[in-house]
């Protein structure tokens, strides 16, 4: 990366994909991906190959749902939740690619239909640096009115310098995009709850949309409070897998927004019985997107086909995740880029979901080749 960037568990200076291919003796091969940055991705590379491979080989990747549960089932004694589901995620997705093309028709149109040909997106930023905290605000000012300027629909920025120096940070935010502006603030699980409440009184001040991840994912009882007792929107859920996990976090009614994260709650086939989940709670979803252009892509897919919830003349819509700092994974993998920050700028926030059969996108093998990690 060209400078080393922050949020409020770490520091890193270097990004990784980790992608999957899925190769069928008829010559289609399907991409999927992942969640998990740097030895997390080559762990979960070992799952994929030395664990998950032996067990589907062979198989009908039409099946996908009977793989899915051939996997799980034989994987639930050593992970129901992490490492293992994220390496399920990337094969799961692999599969609906392979079936999409194998239709000849995009994931979305598989799943159910497209309700909306293109989604608004919001652009985050303001991530940590080691800088003293007037300065970080005044970056975080500017930082904020620059993505505003690139067309987004929102911004989001993170927390995680103590309760103090973010409540600052928050302020420096809202000054930067203006009072008229949708602005997030996310705290990665940093807090305990009491100090949770301390910056979420000043997010409900301020005005913010949602206040994502104020607390550890484990504390169910800590996220049903701070709901109860702020304004702000409480979202959360990137760390949490499969139907079971999202069922007990879904029930404890601690989430105005749920975020799931495809790429490792279990994948596409998961990812659709947790939104059914999500609905059958009345609970909103923008999905969590990290990774590269094949995770992009997905997500895309995915919120196309997300149907509206409640429903109305002025349905509340889902909007897609976007990382606005530099990322070559995300913006040079495929064969034909999705230029999201050209589409943004061009269209008022929006942007459009990939026509072509399955995930719509074919990443570029050249440059697979090139940043290919042989640890
Ligand atoms: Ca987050």
């Amino acid at each position: 990366m060209p400078e080393e960037l922050g949020y409020s568990q770490q520091y890193y200076t270097q990004r990784t994909a980790h992608l999957v291919e899925v190769i069928t003796d008829e010559g289609v091969t399907g991409w999927g991906e992942c969640f998990g940055p740097g030895n997390v991705a080559l762990a979960n590379k070992g799952i994929v190959e030395k664990v998950i491979q032996p067990m589907v080989l062979g198989m009908n990747p039409m099946d996908r749902d009977v793989i899915w549960h051939k996997v799980y089932n034989l994987l639930r004694d050593h992970g129901q939740k992490g490492m293992s589901m994220q390496s399920l995620s990337g094969v799961d997705i692999a599969l609906w690619d392979i079936v999409g093309k194998v239709m000849g028709q995009p994931i979305s149109n598989l799943i159910g239909g497209r309700f909306r040909e293109n989604v608004p997106s919001y652009g985050y930023g303001m991530m940590l640096r080691r800088e003293a905290p007037d300065d970080l605000a005044a970056r975080f000012v500017d930082e904020a009115a620059e993505i505003r300027a690139m067309g987004f629909a929102a911004t989001k920025m993170k927390l995680g310098h103590g309760p103090k120096v973010d409540v600052q940070l928050a302020q420096a935010v809202r000054k930067g995009v203006g009072e008229d502006f949708p602005f997030m603030a996310d705290a990665n699980h940093a807090y305990t709850t009491s100090d949770a409440f301390y910056v979420g009184r000043a997010l409900d001040e301020l005005e913010a949309y949602w206040f994502e991840e104020p607390i550890a994912p484990e504390d169910l009882d800590g996220y049903a409070e701070l709901r109860k007792g702020l304004k702000t929107n409480i979202a959360g859920g990137e760390a949490e897998f499969n139907r079971w996990g999202w069922r007990s976090l879904l029930e404890s009614r601690g989430l105005d927004i749920a975020q799931p994260e495809v790429c490792a709650l279990g994948g596409i086939s998961e990812y659709l019985r947790v939104l059914a989940l999500c609905h059958a709670h009345f609970t909103p979803v923008i999905n969590h997107v990290w990774g590269s252009a094949i995770a992009v892509a997905t997500n895309l897919q995915l919120l196309a086909a997300m149907p509206p919830m409640p429903g109305g003349l002025h349905p509340w819509e889902p909007m897609l995740e976007f990382d606005t700092t530099e990322n070559k994974f995300r913006d040079n993998l495929l064969e034909q880029p999705l230029n999201i920050q050209k589409q943004v700028k061009a269209s008022g926030g929006r942007v459009s979901i990939p026509t072509g059969p399955g995930l719509g996108v074919a990443p570029d093998r050249d440059f697979i080749a090139h940043y290919k990690w042989d640890a």
